[in-house]
């Protein structure tokens, strides 16, 4: 286990602000400290474990992202793999509305259901992931798929939905991502919020705290902060639809856990304070539970500007 006492973006010293668990573990046992910049507000994870044992916690058995490998899946998983198609239909129609099909890379991919996705859609998409048994999955679907991210590229889409807060070098990967952006291409992000109502609301039981495979807990500014160095320009976000009825169903299962409390009411109180959430993030987008940033370089997104055709709001690319 390292111990990260500095920030990442701006190299101020960081302060605890909570203890949490690993959620397949033993909740009463709380090793990993959630630390917050005394510089500039960045949070991230204090208490790192090694690379090697970083991987082999992503490989958990109940690990949702990875249940494609699972032979045997349950309710859950139907429910889950039925919401998986719903979100794989949300991204597509995002990125129908501002590109045509062209080169795509999907970083952190997983077992690459949305580079399939959008390859059956006419894209030429690929895809990078650290997960050796995840990237054979995709391979043997007939996917082109990295085992790191490439250091050269030009991709008319970079995605990244829910993986750059796994990646433990930050600013490298920041950097080799926007630097596979072509020059009206898009880079993706759908990351957690940490400023949002679901964080407030569950604290150290807060599912996407999701220590010690979340290592970043980004707000909007700080995912600007990171990449304006690159030439990126924020040209659109959006509140990712599912996540916050995910998040709520998965922190009251944590929160009755740790509290020794049953699973039913759990159940019960997700569905009450999941529709409370979901309101709360339709009134007010910036505090919803995960949230899916759009950027471009800035000279195309100055372009856009000037010509009328969108800048700055939510378009990006004419068709
Ligand atoms: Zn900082």
């Amino acid at each position: 286990m390292e111990t990260i006492e500095s920030c990442e973006l701006c190299g101020a010293a960081a302060t605890p602000l909570l203890a949490t668990f690993d959620r397949f573990g033993d909740l009463s046992l709380r090793p990993y400290r959630i630390g917050r910049c005394a510089g500039c507000g960045f949070t991230f994870l204090m208490d790192r474990p090694a690379a090697v044992e970083l991987l082999a916690s992503h490989q958990q058995e109940e690990y949702d992202p990875f249940l494609s490998l699972k032979r045997e899946r349950g309710l859950y998983g139907t429910v889950y793999e039925l919401m998986r198609d719903r979100n794989l239909r949300w991204k597509h129609r995002l990125i129908r509305r501002r590109l045509r099909p062209g080169r795509l890379l999907d970083i952190g991919c997983g077992t690459g259901e949305f580079v399939l996705f959008m390859r059956e859609r006419g894209w030429d998409a690929a895809g990078m992931e650290p997960s050796a048994p995840a990237r054979a999955f995709l391979q043997r679907r007939g996917a082109p798929v990295f085992a790191d991210i490439p250091e050269q590229g030009a991709y008319d889409l970079v995605t990244m939905w829910h993986s750059l807060e796994h990646i433990p070098d930050l600013g490298r990967a920041a950097a080799k991502a926007a630097g596979l952006v072509a020059e009206s291409g898009l880079l993706v992000i759908a990351v957690p919020n940490i400023d949002s109502a679901d964080f407030r609301a569950y604290g150290p039981c807060w599912v996407a705290l999701d220590a010690p495979r979340h290592l970043h807990h980004f707000r909007v500014s700080d995912l600007d902060r990171l990449f304006a160095p690159h030439g990126l320009a924020r040209v659109g976000q959006r509140s990712l639809p599912f996540d916050v009825l995910y998040n709520a169903l998965e922190s009251e299962k944590l929160k009755a856990r740790a509290d020794g409390a049953g699973s039913l009411a759990a159940l019960a109180r997700a569905a009450v304070r999941g529709a409370g959430l979901l309101a709360a993030e339709t009134l007010r987008p910036a505090s919803a539970a995960s949230i899916c940033h759009i950027f471009m370089r800035r000279r195309a997104a100055a372009g856009l500007g000037e010509n009328g055709q969108g800048g700055g709001g939510e378009s990006a690319k004419p068709h």
